[in-house]
């Protein structure tokens, strides 16, 4: 797969299966079968959502891995008082159709980008890092390292918690943080991601790529912590849900 070869398309799909992923979130798994698509881990799709009369465009990062073929998911946070992510969180029903198009974007990892990656994010932050790392696991690429440090308010609201747990292995590690609320006998850590945090988890920080991704300010913040911690700036992606 090269970045520069893949052609952005447009295209109407029907959703196909929706799944609740948290009480705020849901994965819109839109059917495929007829539109030849291919992006990269980490790219998002732009979704003509009908709000009113009005048609909003949004962005979306790709949960699924370009390794399953034939479907897209979207997984969207419902945001306080917003109007797409309430419409596709809410209202969206099974056989409702969407105008997509994409891929888009540069925050993307192959295996031959780096063998040695840690994945920060927050809330819904987490999805294209989620394909980064489902297509770590699918691919069985035993020689890639990634560290995930995934950042959340509240337990309930860990997003692809099963699978993450699943996940976490010989070469994929993961680790959570609660910011707000905790359950009794929490074994991850609480607070906002630290500089301590990212010291101890990741151990030898030069050398590793880093993907930020989630809201601006946490994003803006963990960057800081890194270029305080030493890390060239060429070495750190960021993207910013604005
Ligand atoms: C590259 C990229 C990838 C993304 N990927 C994802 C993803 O995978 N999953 C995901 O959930 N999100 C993702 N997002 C965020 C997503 O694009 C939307 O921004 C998000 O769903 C909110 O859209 P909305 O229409 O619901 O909110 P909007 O209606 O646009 O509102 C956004 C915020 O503004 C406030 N607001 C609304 N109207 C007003 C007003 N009139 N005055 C003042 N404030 C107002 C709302 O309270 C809300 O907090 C991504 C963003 C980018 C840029």
């Amino acid at each position: 797969m090269e970045l520069e070869k893949l052609p952005i398309v447009e295209f109407e799909a029907p959703v196909l299966e929706i799944i609740t992923e948290t009480p705020t979130t849901k994965t819109l798994v839109f059917n495929l079968d007829s539109v030849e698509f291919n992006f990269c881990p980490g790219q998002y799709v732009m979704l003509q959502v009908p709000y009113q009369g009005e048609v909003l465009k949004r962005a979306y990062s790709i949960a699924n891995s370009p390794t399953k073929k034939g479907v897209l998911e979207l997984t969207i946070k419902r945001t306080p008082n917003g109007r797409a992510s309430v419409v596709l969180t809410e209202q969206v029903k099974v056989g409702d159709t969407f105008r997509i198009k994409g891929p888009y974007g540069k925050f993307v990892w192959l295996p031959e980008i780096s063998k040695s990656i840690v994945l920060i994010g927050a809330g819904s932050g987490i999805v294209p890092l989620m394909c980064m790392l489902r297509y770590i696991r699918d691919k069985k690429l035993s020689d890639v390292n990634a560290i995930l440090l995934y950042s959340n308010t509240h337990y309930e609201e860990i997003i692809y918690r099963q699978e993450l747990e699943e996940m976490n292995g010989s070469n994929i590690k993961v680790v959570h943080t609660l910011t707000r609320s905790f359950p009794e006998g929490w074994k991850g850590y609480t607070g906002r991601i630290n500089e301590e945090m990212i010291k101890r988890e990741v151990g030898d920080l030069m050398n590793n790529l880093y993907y930020l991704c989630g809201p601006p300010s946490f994003v803006d913040n963990m960057n800081s912590i890194l270029e305080s911690l030493g890390v060239e700036r060429e070495r750190i992606k960021k993207e910013k849900y604005e």
